[in-house]
């Protein structure tokens, strides 16, 4: 095989089941591929663009015999066509039904039954393009934004202002109890008696502060991708220069939003060989490695099964493959080669550089909440907005009257960071909540419960009245 100077994976590794049948002697076809003379004005790539179109390298169409020439490795990474006056308009995919039975070297194993594990498809060659050396089909890569973009409003601007103070809605004793009840109502293990008894003693009512800070940031990556080539016009580069990552648009569709977006860099795309099956459109069967049968799984291969009648075990013949010990092969319908799923049968692909751009809206938060309660409820009720402010870089809150807030959102303003993004704008809020400490008794026993939010939530941990068989407190 080295005479070709291309080792294949599969002829490297003879113990692994080849996903093509060695050949003993290929005869790769002796295609002369026109290297053009690449103009000045042309970008000098890696990989040249063919402008003829080289034609598939065998044959499928016979009926019979389906004898795989491998190609060497110029056809695998070089580029079929670019433009679209040499692309074909239409290609025919590959049709089991074309190809009678695979006739080329048959694997050693035979699959007992269809459960054989499905090969993984690998990836194409690696091709380089100018800018996008780091771009790989392994994992994307991090495309950095050139520094007019990182240097664009770079430092604060906006200040924060008017900080409104809140509207505290005072909470009567009935108001307190109606919410308690309502709150009893819908947990299961809480009876209701004690909240409609109680006497409440004492309302405490302070405000929560809940501070957020947005960054809205847009990043993107790169990824090879590849795909079946079905026929049509290839934007390769042959029509320019690739654009630089940041140079292409690519517009956010909400503010504070996250989203995602894709595109197609233009002028990367090319056709190659499909690298799974060399073009055929189709590769020898993973579960009967080319013999069209599998093992029976009934009899496992002898043809023979065991019977009792009359307390005598007798050896018969095996039903489901009717003595034979093999059985059609259901992933191939038996005639050993499937579908490529690499170039789903065409035998072509086609290769470009994906753009994957992601908006994304990082948010952080601090509570001040002064009370017993847990802190982290105040962040999924309604509040008063007191203040808001958006820029394309906000100035951390100073002055305000709690000094934990200024200190949170100097701290937070300057964690907002995001390297390799762009910002876009940032944005922060405060909200205060209602938080309103009640005292009650019931009986002889006191207790707390909070209300708290506009919506009136109720904690307590205190509640005289629980029936539940986790906590068998009756009062
Ligand atoms: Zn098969
Ligand atoms: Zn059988
Ligand atoms: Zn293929």
């Amino acid at each position: 095989m080295s005479h070709l100077g291309f080792h294949p994976p599969y002829l490297q590794a003879p113990q692994q089941v080849p996903p093509y049948p060695q050949v003993p002697q290929p005869v790769v076809p002796t295609v002369q591929v026109p290297q053009p003379v690449v103009p000045v004005s042309r970008p000098v790539v890696s990989i040249v663009p063919v402008t003829q179109h080289v034609g598939p390298i065998v044959s499928v169409a016979c009926p019979v015999a389906a004898v795989v020439q491998v190609p060497n490795q110029s056809q695998l990474t070089q580029p079929l066509y670019c433009g679209q006056a040499s692309a074909p308009t239409t290609l025919i995919p590959w049709n089991p039904k074309s190809t009678k039975s695979f006739k080329g070297v048959k694997g050693q194993e035979l699959a007992e039954n269809a459960e054989t594990a499905k090969p993984k498809m690998s990836d194409p060659f690696n091709p380089t393009l100018p800018g996008y050396s780091s771009t790989s089909y392994k994992s994307e890569i991090v495309m950095e934004p050139p520094q007019y973009i990182k240097n664009a409003h770079n430092r604060p601007v906006g200040r924060a202002e008017n900080i409104k103070t809140a509207n505290m809605r005072g909470l009567t004793g009935e108001d307190a109890q109606e919410a308690l009840i309502g709150y009893v109502a819908e947990e299961c293990c809480y009876g209701s008696k004690a909240a409609r008894m109680m006497e409440i003693k004492d309302i405490q009512s302070s405000s929560a502060l809940h501070y957020t800070l947005e960054t809205f940031t847009e990043s993107r990556s790169t990824k090879w991708q590849f795909e079946p080539y079905k026929g049509g016009f290839i934007d390769g580069p042959h029509n320019g220069p690739a654009p630089a990552p940041w140079d292409i648009s690519c517009e956010y569709p909400n503010l504070f939003e996250n989203a995602v977006r894709k595109k197609e860099i233009p002028h990367t795309a090319h056709v190659m060989i499909c690298h799974v099956c060399f073009g055929e459109g189709f590769n020898r069967c993973w579960n009967c490695v080319g013999h069209g049968k599998v093992k029976c799984g009934k009899c496992k291969g002898s043809g023979q099964t065991q019977e009792t009648k009359d307390g005598q075990t007798q050896r018969v013949k095996c039903s489901s493959c009717q003595g034979n010990g093999r059985k059609r092969c259901t992933q191939c319908g038996g005639n050993g080669c499937v579908k490529c799923e690499g170039c789903e049968g065409y035998g072509k692909i086609r290769q470009y550089i994906q753009l994957i751009v992601y908006f994304e809206n990082h948010v952080a938060d601090h509570i001040v909440e002064r009370t017993a309660m847990p802190t982290h409820l105040i962040r999924n009720v309604d509040g008063e907005l007191i203040f808001q402010h958006t820029a394309d870089r906000v100035q951390p809150i100073q002055g305000f009257n709690d000094h934990e807030i200024n200190t949170k959102s100097s701290e937070l303003v300057r964690s907002h960071n995001w390297e390799n993004n762009r910002i876009w704008k940032q944005r922060h809020k405060i909200r205060s909540v209602p938080v309103y400490e009640c005292r009650f008794s019931y009986k002889d026993k006191g207790g707390r419960f909070w209300v708290y939010g506009k919506q009136r939530s109720v904690f307590t941990n205190d509640y005289p009245h629980t029936c539940c068989c986790c906590k068998c407190v009756i009062l």
